[in-house]
């Protein structure tokens, strides 16, 4: 018979140092059926990248911020007992680093952003591999790009499913017998071979994709925090771990603004039935969240998260003409600059939406061309400061008293938008972002404490 998959996933602040991946490296080694691990950049790194290939930096200022990333990875490397094994293979790849930091065309080019930005995932994984080898566990680094195949959309790339499959059961599956592969998550290559990225955080979605494509039966995201809490601790330090989640609550979950795991992790895992365990990597005894298809109990009140910086989009037509037909213009515009729309609520002649807006992020260059466009066809109306309540459960919609149990609860908020009914797991509002934390705070009280 053989021998179950799983396949473990290290976070940016798991393997930020020395000590840290020592943590993940016992982790490793005491499940044998942990044969791939994926690791994220060491926690900085990706954030001194970004600002790299995004900004117009003066010569000394990118000295300085490839300086700050080499002190975070030469730390690591010179607390390893024998750091000649992988000295040369980090100096190159510093090396590598520091010249596309310095491309002129970098700021302007995607394609030179997604090399630049993979770089911190590339140098962790040559480290962590090197610390199961000291602590006498088999392990190899293995070049993520060989497999991970995804279309040409740099720095948000979608993969090829089926090519990853096959390419994963030709050159990674023959690997995992004798030794545990170390490689990188977030990183992909399309057909041409170029270096391409997930999105940030995509590292969680790399290790389901690999889980899928190797027929895993388990996917370990290994975080800092001792698994998914009922909300962000942050908040409110009511917030607990919960011990179990289904799949659908956990997209629903990571779509609606829970930061613990990327939301695209749960598609993989849904096609192909793999548990999914969250947990610290600092203290794995304490255990974790289990995803899975199926819980024991499917309360209607599981867990509430919040979405920050969220635009609403108000259209209306000014002239009845267009009144039939005005939904279908209106979305064929938001399709074709592929903008995800969450939640929305129409009427007669008016269509209200929200769209995610972080600051500096792309999509708030696509919203504003997108509003532009929509101005032509009718009125638009924008608010901004607002963010997304949701409350993620189950059979919402059939179980009695659910909506009033919520809406009693938070009577003393100016509720700017209600979206419940299409999903049996969500019930969402827009509030303003100067309520939302009370609004989660009293939220959780009444569902949960
Ligand atoms: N290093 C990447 C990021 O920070 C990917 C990841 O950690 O999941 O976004
Ligand atoms: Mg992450």
């Amino acid at each position: 018979m053989q021998q179950a998959i799983n396949v473990a996933k290290f976070g940016g602040t798991s393997v930020a140092n020395y000590d840290a991946i020592k943590n993940c490296a016992s982790i490793v080694i005491n499940k044998q059926n942990t044969r791939v691990v994926v690791v994220s950049a060491a926690a900085g790194v990706t954030n001194e990248l970004v600002l790299l290939a995004n900004t117009a930096l003066r010569t000394e200022q990118i000295t300085e911020v490839v300086e700050k990333i080499r002190v975070i990875e030469f730390s690591i490397l010179n607390s390893l007992k024998d750091p000649s094994e992988v000295e040369d293979k980090l100096f190159s790849l510093l090396e590598e680093l520091d010249t596309i930091a310095r491309h002129e065309e970098l700021n302007f080019r995607d394609d030179l952003k997604d090399e630049l930005m993979s770089m911190g995932e590339r140098m962790s994984s040559l480290l962590v591999a090197a610390i199961l080898r000291e602590m006498d566990c088999p392990a190899i680094n293995f070049d993520v790009r060989k497999i991970l195949r995804t279309d040409s959309k740099f720095t948000q790339a979608a993969p090829d499913i089926q090519a990853i499959r096959l390419l994963a059961g030709q050159l990674l599956r023959p690997e995992i017998d004798g030794a545990v592969v170390v490689t990188q998550g977030f990183v992909g290559a399309d057909e041409q071979g170029r270096t391409t990225t997930l999105g940030r955080g995509g590292s969680d979605f790399t290790a389901a994709l690999l889980a899928e494509a190797l027929g895993a039966d388990t996917c370990e995201i290994w975080t800092d925090v001792i698994g998914v809490y009922t909300t962000d601790p942050r908040i409110t330090d009511k917030a607990r771990p919960l011990p179990e989640l289904s799949f659908e609550e956990a997209a629903e979950m990571a779509t609606f603004g829970a930061k613990v795991l990327h939301p695209a992790t749960m598609e993989p895992a849904l096609r192909q039935n793999i548990n999914v365990f969250v947990g610290s990597s600092k203290e794995p005894e304490k255990g974790g969240t289990w995803i899975k298809q199926s819980c024991e109990h499917e309360p209607p009140f599981r867990a509430l998260t919040r979405r920050r910086e969220q635009v609403l989009v108000t259209v209306k037509t000014p002239k009845m003409m267009y009144a039939q037909g005005f939904l279908e213009r209106v979305f064929k515009i938001i399709a074709k600059n592929k903008l995800s729309v969450d939640l929305v609520t129409t009427s007669e002649i008016a269509v209200s939406f929200t769209l995610d807006n972080p600051a500096n992020s792309i999509s708030e260059r696509i919203n504003k061309e997108t509003l532009t466009e929509l101005s032509t066809i009718c009125e638009v109306n924008v608010e901004e400061g607002l963010d997304v309540v949701t409350v993620v459960g189950n059979n919402m919609h059939s179980s009695a008293g659910v909506s009033s149990k919520v809406f009693a609860a938070i009577s003393d908020f100016n509720l700017r938008m209600i979206c419940f009914g299409a999903n049996v797991h969500n019930l969402s509002f827009v509030v303003s972002d100067k309520d939302s934390a009370d609004v989660v705070r009293v939220l959780h009280q009444a569902l949960f404490e």
